[in-house]
């Protein structure tokens, strides 16, 4: 039987619920796929500070190297706002993504068909739309140096350095050829090269790569035009591959289109598929304790771990059926109820009874 190790930090505000919801999820996908899952349990950002005084302790950094993946909640809140910027608990995501070498992050816009009318787009553009950006995670404009702010010619100058080297470029674009590979083989990289030199060579990095995927329809699109193309026409995108600084713009404005908070999961892998997997949204301090958090985006992340670090697609495919079957059957968090409108149809449930619901989905499709 195949044994896999899996750290879980539930992390601060909802991340203990969402946790609490997901984990079996998960176990009864393990089980249906005849897989040995190995819980561990670390703690990271605010829940770590009170315990350790550090907001990524060594026990954590020690479990997390052992581990095949990382599942994780969220992190922050109120009570450590005040704390000098490295002890917020935020510094300890980054800690971790940066210990672990997580250079990849892959983000799906995915739209369940019974969310359409959450999107702030007409449903004919955005019915169906499935699109995963793969944004290179721990290069770029946010790490290069020089960089600073300094006195010239009696004022002051800031500046960054956009600096990628080719062994960066290549091992992201693997990442997004493979995962192309698995959906519909269609790759768009998003560069700036028409200007900039360190996007030419990520072009051309891009299209030598290309060339060990040739079942894998490789374009290329300026940023400016990317930018407008996801609001214009999101579904001519299957993978879209970019770098840090525009992958951070462009993730968040795809993210949206699904308009939906609770639903968006993410990955971030290191050059083995380890990966760290975690909701897009925060702690939600405002709704914490209160069993109303939407656990759907946890559960997500976890169909994301079967399917990028254990190789199991089908578990992955079921459990977003299972996801797709509640809403379909009119289940529903608080946040996804609408605004307007009296929403008569659906039944409320709370965070665990959410959990509960899809495991009984995914457990009736097995
Ligand atoms: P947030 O994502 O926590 O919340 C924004 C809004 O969305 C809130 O109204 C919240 O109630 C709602 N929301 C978020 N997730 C939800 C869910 N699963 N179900 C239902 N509603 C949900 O963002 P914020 O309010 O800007 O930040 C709160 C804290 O989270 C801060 O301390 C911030 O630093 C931290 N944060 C952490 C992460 C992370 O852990 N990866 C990411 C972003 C923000």
């Amino acid at each position: 039987m195949k044994k896999y190790t899996i750290l879980t930090i539930a992390g601060d505000g909802i991340g203990p619920e969402i946790m609490a919801a997901t984990r079996p999820v998960l176990e009864a996908a393990l089980q249906q796929a005849d897989v040995q899952g190995n819980f561990t349990v670390g703690l990271l950002g605010g829940q770590a500070l009170d315990e350790y005084g550090v907001p990524y302790p060594q026990d954590t950094a020690d479990k997390a190297k052992a581990a095949d993946a990382i599942l994780f909640g969220a992190i922050g809140g109120p009570k450590w706002d005040q704390l000098p910027r490295h002890l917020r608990p935020e510094s300890g995501l980054l800690a971790i993504r940066e210990d672990l070498k997580l250079f990849a992050n892959l983000r799906p816009a995915t739209l369940f068909a019974e969310l359409v009318q959450a999107s702030s787009l007409k449903p004919a553009l955005i019915h169906n739309l499935d699109m995963l950006i793969v944004r290179e995670l721990t290069g770029g404009v946010y790490f290069g140096k020089p960089k600073g702010i300094e006195q010239r010619n009696g004022e002051r100058v800031g500046f960054n350095t956009m600096v990628y080297s080719e062994s960066e470029i290549r091992r992201v674009a693997q990442v997004a050829f493979a995962a192309a590979q698995k959906r519909q083989k269609r790759l768009c990289s998003v560069d700036k090269a028409n200007v900039l030199d360190v996007s030419q060579l990520w072009r051309d990095v891009v299209m030598e790569e290309g060339k060990n995927w040739p079942d894998v329809e490789l374009s290329h699109m300026y940023v400016d035009n990317a930018a407008m193309q996801l609001i214009r026409a999101p579904k001519q995108f299957d993978v879209m591959l970019t770098s840090n600084l525009f992958g951070d713009i462009l993730s968040d404005a795809a993210a949206m289109l699904t308009g939906s908070i609770g639903m968006l999961p993410s990955a971030s892998l290191d050059v083995n598929n380890k990966g760290l997997y975690e909701p897009v949204h925060g702690s939600a301090p405002d709704i914490a304790n209160q069993d109303k958090a939407n656990p759907m985006a946890c559960v997500l992340s976890a169909a994301m771990m079967l399917r990028y670090s254990f190789n199991l697609g089908a578990q992955a495919d079921a459990i977003e059926r299972a996801v797709a079957g509640v809403l379909a059957a009119g289940y529903r968090t608080a946040d996804l109820m609408p605004e307007s409108g009296d929403g008569l149809q659906f039944k409320i449930l709370g965070t665990q009874a959410m959990g509960e619901k899809i495991n009984e989905f995914l457990r009736k499709s097995a």
